[in-house]
């Protein structure tokens, strides 16, 4: 199970709306809102910090 980064919601993998690739790690998103704002701003979102 993968964790949506915008808005912290469980999400399975093969149900993501959305998936992208951040400093070599890939995120997967609940909704297409949540992927068009972390695409915007990926450093807030990321949690490779
Ligand atoms: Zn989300």
């Amino acid at each position: 199970m993968a964790v949506c980064p915008v808005c912290k919601m469980e999400v399975e993998e093969k149900k993501a709306r959305g998936t992208s690739e951040h400093k070599g790690k890939t995120y997967h998103f609940c909704c297409k809102a949540c992927k068009k704002k972390f695409d915007e701003t990926p450093d807030k979102y990321s949690t490779d910090k």
